[in-house]
């Protein structure tokens, strides 16, 4: 037997826009559930423990000029401290690898010192316990006659005025039944704008020592050839953990891969990469909580960010938010942050009558 429960909105999602559009509702006084799918908060904001810090095995920098990033992590205490850019450029091709002098590759940025995903965690610690339900994934939604909302999940429906859908559009077509009751226009949309770095697998690999950085090497370097196309120095502040990371296409992952990397690594930085402490392989197009099916194919990014995606629809009732959504700086978490704050506004701009005067 489903239970049902009223509450003003349901929040779809506790990644960072999720997180951030319930915290912003919850201090307007609004009566606000937060529905994870997962077991665990923050999306793609996800790190490992490695003391004395943590291996970002999603999201890991932010950039000059985001400031929302800045100030959050600044409002919930979370040290920040600058990627490591010193050093020299290795480029791999098929004429073998070659070392460019100085950092060729990394942009100024700056990382979170207890991992990214600190920043979900502190802002989910804000919220009153119960907020965030975890384990719920949202299986459809639909309008109600009388009003509202219904949202279902396995085990209830919850009736909300107000739905924000902090999941990727693509993804939430994917997951979540919507009936017939969006906009030809708005699914086609939402099927095809990419999930950001959906299609992507994230290898970690921690060493002992930062071995490069004595060799006189960043750590960074770019491979036409090998599995990992885009590398970066993952070490902590002081050096410690010591890490390298880098990027594969998710399509590449399968039996031999794990070999492959170490063999990359030990070619471009020496027979010390050949003997990693641990070594992480996060495939984001298998999470079923991140990627749809055929995440590769989407790859029109210049749908982020669509005017379609800004606007309430079902009635003015459901709002997206994920960082996809984003007017300004989607893909990253200054994007999520920006589409959950428009989120939160829309939401907390409708009046009551508003609401139920919206026809479209
Ligand atoms: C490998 C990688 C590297 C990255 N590097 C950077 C970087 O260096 N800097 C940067 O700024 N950004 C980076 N990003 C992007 C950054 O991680 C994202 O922009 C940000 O985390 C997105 O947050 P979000 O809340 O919009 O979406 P998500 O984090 O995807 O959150 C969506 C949430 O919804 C949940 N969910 C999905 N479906 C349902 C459902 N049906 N019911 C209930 N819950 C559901 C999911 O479990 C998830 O928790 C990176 C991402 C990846 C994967």
């Amino acid at each position: 037997m489903l239970q049902h429960h009223g509450h003003d909105v349901v929040v779809v999602g506790a990644g960072i826009a999720g997180l951030a559009a319930t915290a912003a509702l919850v201090a307007a006084g609004r009566d606000t559930v937060c529905l994870e799918a997962r077991e665990r908060i923050g999306g793609r904001l996800l790190s490992a423990a490695a003391p004395p810090g943590a291996l970002d095995l999603g999201a890991t920098w932010f950039w000059d000029g985001e400031r929302r990033v800045a100030d959050l992590a600044a409002r919930l205490g979370i040290d920040t401290f600058e990627q490591h850019l010193a050093g020299d450029t290795l480029v791999q091709d098929a004429a073998g690898v070659r070392r460019l002098p100085g950092n060729l590759i990394d942009a100024p940025a700056r990382r979170f010192a207890p991992g990214a995903d600190a920043l979900a965690r502190a802002l989910a610690a804000e919220l009153p316990v119960d907020v965030v339900r975890l384990d719920t994934p949202v299986t459809a939604i639909h309008r109600r006659a009388a009003g509202g909302l219904d949202v279902r999940t396995p085990s209830a429906v919850l009736h909300a005025e107000q739905v924000v859908v902090a999941v990727p559009p693509a993804l939430a077509l994917a997951r979540i039944e919507f009936g017939s009751e969006l906009s030809p226009e708005l699914v086609r949309l939402a099927r095809t704008t990419p999930v950001w770095m959906g299609a992507v697998a994230k290898v970690v690999v921690r060493y002992p020592a930062a071995f490069w950085r004595e060799a006189g090497l960043a750590g960074a370097a770019a491979s036409r050839t090998g599995l990992l196309q885009e590398l970066h120095d993952m070490s902590g502040s002081d050096g410690r953990p010591a890490a390298l990371f880098g990027f594969a296409s998710a399509q590449a992952v399968g039996p031999g891969f794990e070999q492959a990397v170490i063999a990359q690594l030990e070619l471009l930085f020496g027979p010390a990469a050949a003997e990693p402490e641990a070594l992480h392989i996060q495939d984001w197009s298998d999470e079923r909580w991140t990627a749809p099916p055929a995440v590769h194919r989407l790859a029109d990014y210049s749908l982020f960010g669509h005017p379609l995606c800004q606007r309430p629809v079902l009635g003015g009732r459901l709002h997206w938010a994920s960082t996809e959504t984003a007017a300004q700086y989607a893909g990253h978490i200054e994007g999520a942050l920006t589409a959950a704050e428009r989120a939160a506004h829309s939401v907390l701009s409708l009046t009551p009558d508003e609401v139920n005067s919206c026809s479209t």
